[in-house]
C-alpha cells in the first residue's frame, strides 16, 4: 500500500507532527531506529513498511525530522539515500535543525535530479508539535515553498517563506541562539530570586508580566513545580535536548565565524550548555540548565 507522506524521525517532534497528519486525513507512513515510536504511529492511524526507502519509492511527499546534519546528508544522499529512491514529482520537506550549508547541499542534489526540496525548521517545542501550533520557516523556491505550505499548515500555525534555500536554517540558528540566552538568564534570574527567599511562582509571574517577560517564562518555566506542562516539572523529560541546543548554539558559532559575525553571548552560552552536557544531563531538556545557578 501507498501512503501519501513517508515520515522519517518520529522523536519528540517528529512523532507528533506525523500523528497531525494522520488526524488531517493523510495517509502517513512512519519510520524511526525507535521501533516503539513507529508503533505509537500505527497506533494513531499511521502505517509502516520494514523497507523505509520501498516506502519512500511510492511517496508523494518525504518529510525528514532528524537529529542533525549528518543524518540528514547521509539519509538523502547516496546510492541507498532518499534522492535515489523517489519517483518524479516527489516534494521533499526537511524539518530538522541542521547547518544552512547541509541544507543548501542537500537541497541542490535534489535539484540536479529534478526535484523540489524546502527546508523547513520548526519552532515551538513539543507543545507547539502535539497541538499543531508549530512556526515553520522555510528556504526554497516560491514553488517549494507553495507545494510544502498545505502539508506544513496541517503541522502548524505560522508558516514564513524566508528566502532561498537554507535560508530557513539561518533564521532558526539566529532564533535559537536567542532561546539559548535567554533560558541561561530566565535560569539566573529565577535562581537570584529563589535565593533571597521569593516564591518561585509569584516571582515568574510578576517577571512574565514585566520588562523581563519572555517565552521561557510564559511556556516553558525552568524551576520543578511553576509549571505543571512545562519539561522541568517532569523531571526534564522530553522537550528540547541539551545536547540538541548544543548542536544548535554550535551552528550560531560556526555561521558567525563563516560570516565574521561578533555573537559574545552565543558563545558563552554554547559553553555553558557544554559544561552542563559534560555534567552527564545531555539528555535533559535544555530548561535544565538551571541547574549551573542551583546549589548541589
Ligand atoms: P529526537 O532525538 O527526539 O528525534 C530524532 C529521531 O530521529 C529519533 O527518534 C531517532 O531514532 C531518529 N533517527 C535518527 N536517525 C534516523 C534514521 N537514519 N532513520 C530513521 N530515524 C532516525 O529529536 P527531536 O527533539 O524530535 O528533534 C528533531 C529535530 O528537530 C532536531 O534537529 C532538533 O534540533 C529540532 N527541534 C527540536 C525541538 C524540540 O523541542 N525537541 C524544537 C525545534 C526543533
Amino acid at each position: 500500500m501507498s501512503a501519501d507522506i513517508v515520515f522519517i524521525g518520529l522523536g519528540n517532534m517528529g512523532l507528533p507532527m506525523a500523528q497531525n497528519l494522520v488526524k488531517a486525513g493523510y495517509s502517513v507512513s512512519g519510520h524511526d531506529l525507535v521501533k516503539a515510536s513507529v508503533d505509537k504511529l500505527v497506533e494513531s492511524g499511521g502505517v509502516t513498511e520494514a523497507d523505509a526507502m520501498a516506502a519512500v519509492a511510492k511517496a508523494k511527499v518525504v518529510i525528514t525530522m532528524l537529529p542533525a546534519s549528518k543524518h540528514v546528508e547521509s539519509i538523502y544522499l547516496g546510492d541507498k539515500g532518499i534522492l535515489a529512491n523517489i519517483k518524479p514529482g516527489t516534494l521533499l520537506i526537511d524539518c530538522s535543525t541542521i547547518a544552512p550549508e547541509s541544507a543548501r547541499k542537500v537541497a541542490a542534489a535534489a535539484l540536479e535530479k529534478g526535484y523540489t526540496m524546502v527546508d523547513a525548521p520548526v519552532s515551538g517545542g513539543t507543545g507547539g508539535a502535539t497541538a499543531g501550533t508549530l512556526t515553520f520557516m522555510v528556504g526554497g523556491t516560491d514553488d517549494g515553498f507553495g507545494q510544502a505550505r498545505p502539508y506544513l499548515e496541517k503541522m502548524g500555525k505560522a508558516i514564513y517563506h524566508a528566502g532561498a534555500s537554507g535560508s530557513g536554517q539561518t533564521v532558526k540558528v539566529c532564533n535559537n541562539m536567542l532561546l539559548g540566552i535567554l533560558m541561561i538568564g530566565t535560569s539566573e534570574a529565577i535562581a537570584l530570586g529563589v535565593a533571597n527567599g521569593l516564591d518561585p511562582k509569584v516571582l515568574s509571574e510578576i517577571m512574565r508580566r514585566s520588562s523581563g517577560g519572555n517565552w521561557a517564562l510564559e511556556k516553558y518555566n525552568p524551576l520543578p513545580g511553576v509549571m505543571e506542562a512545562a519539561p522541568a516539572s517532569k523531571g526534564y523529560a522530553g522537550g528540547f535536548g541539551t545536547d540538541l541546543m548544543l548542536k544548535d548554539l554550535g551552528l550560531a558559532q560556526e555561521n558567525a565565524a563563516a560570516v565574521k559575525a561578533a555573537t559574545p553571548l552565543g558563545g558563552l552560552a554554547r559553553n555553558l550548555y557544554a559544561a552542563h552536557s559534560l555534567a552527564g544531563h545531555g539528555a535533559l531538556d535544555f530548561s535544565s540548565v538551571l541547574k549551573l545557578m542551583q546549589k548541589g
